[in-house]
């Protein structure tokens, strides 16, 4: 079992200095926190998810590194996140909630109070861009599906900064989409919400912003490896933005 209290440690330490913390819900007695970086920063905010799959411990981790060291470098971009949203899930390494549901495809479920803990935090906000970090135990290398209207996709120069910390997946098509240097840009998701349900990552698109990277690390290597590969993606993201 991982220790979420030693999670919720570092959590607070981080964010003495940098911003505010509090709890968007309760899952088994486990807070759901909602964390504010720079809250008093005048640009348009962030939003940064991991954890949905309590199984891909890097992402987790690279929010919490994020928070205590890197976000320092951008203090004019208000960050918001939620670093651990399946608390049951991390602690016990399943992908799932305690319920056996999988959060990541089921945005329009009220009752589940992870997601009601997102839809709190997202509620009549429209943020810059949007990064959820994930896993993929089969992948050879890091990829990423990148959502954009509006704007030119960034996927190459993403590709290019994780390439110096992380292999990258080359295949031609990754989990069934086409694929250009370990980044997809997937058509509207309509077959899939009807086949899998309403995803969390199309949701977010759809109505909170206009830019949204879907991070995933292979979970072959190293744990700081797959963290340097979502923090160097969360670095081209944010770089695009505010340079
Ligand atoms: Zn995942």
């Amino acid at each position: 079992m991982r220790n979420y209290a030693e999670f919720e440690d570092r959590l607070h330490a981080a964010c003495a200095s940098r911003g505010v913390s509090r709890t968007a819900g309760f899952v088994d007695g486990r807070p759901v926190f909602h964390v504010s970086i720079h809250p008093d920063a005048a640009g348009p905010p962030a939003l940064l998810i991991a954890g949905t799959h309590g199984d891909e411990p890097a992402g987790v981790e690279a929010a919490l590194q994020f928070i205590e060291r890197a976000s320092d470098a951008y203090p004019r971009v208000l960050f918001e996140a939620l670093p651990c949203t399946n608390p049951h899930g991390y602690v016990h390494a399943t992908r799932e909630n305690a319920a056996g549901i999988d959060l990541n495809w089921v945005y329009d479920r009220e009752d589940l109070p992870e997601i009601r803990a997102l839809r709190d935090v997202v509620a009549g906000r429209r943020f810059r861009f949007v990064v959820d970090m994930h896993e993929d135990w089969e992948s050879p290398g890091y990829y990423a599906y990148e959502l954009r209207r509006g704007a030119p996709y960034i996927g190459g120069e993403l590709s290019e900064r994780v390439s110096c910390v992380c292999p990258i997946n080359h295949d031609p098509v990754i989990e069934g989409d086409r694929a250009v240097a370990g980044v997809i840009h997937p058509e509207p998701y309509a077959e899939r919400r009807e086949h899998r349900g309403h995803g969390v990552p199309v949701a977010l698109y759809e109505e909170y912003t206009d830019h949204l990277l879907t991070s995933e690390s292979p979970t072959s290597l190293p744990l700081q490896t797959r963290v340097d590969a979502h923090l160097a993606a969360l670095t081209a993201v944010i770089e695009a933005h505010v340079g």
